[in-house]
């Protein structure tokens, strides 16, 4: 796996690669952010000391069937801006998503030619993923409050 192959095939951007692990039909790959690139999400302030990390799992594009995830360690940072320690931001998956922005855009252009429950199986989720992702797409182009 090449950075640029992640970015191109996967829209993830900026990160380094770490590995590719294969879990009982799963496809996992592991990137890391380059500490260089650390700004702090609450100002934006690019003077940042490390403080740990959380590392999270999201769900991403499949390949020929198989589901595939990235792990990525979120670093935490310290600012010396605005004094306040938090997660950088991950600019590929929204805020509280356990999968990728491709992936979403992908369920919506599967949602447009099959039922939920066929996008579902296909992209090995549950039914109420695949609602989630479809109420989300009308709120932000409708503006109808999610529930
Ligand atoms: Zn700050």
């Amino acid at each position: 796996m090449s950075t640029s192959l992640l970015y191109h095939a996967f829209g993830i951007r900026g990160y380094r690669y770490t590995r590719t692990d294969y879990q009982g039909g799963q496809v996992i790959f592991t990137i890391r952010q380059g500490p260089e690139t650390c700004r702090c999400s609450a100002c934006g302030a690019r003077d940042v000391r490390p403080r740990g990390c959380v590392t999270r799992r999201f769900r991403s594009l499949p390949i020929a069937g198989r589901s595939t995830f990235v792990v990525l360690p979120i670093p935490r940072v310290e600012c010396s801006a605005c004094g306040r320690v938090r997660q950088v931001e991950v600019p590929f998956v929204d805020p509280r998503r356990s999968y990728t922005r491709p992936f979403e855009r992908y369920a919506l252009e599967l949602s447009r030619r099959m039922t939920i429950r066929d996008v579902a199986l296909h992209l090995g989720v549950g039914w109420d993923v695949i609602k989630e992702i479809q109420k989300r797409d009308l709120a932000r182009r409708f503006g109808a409050v999610p529930k």
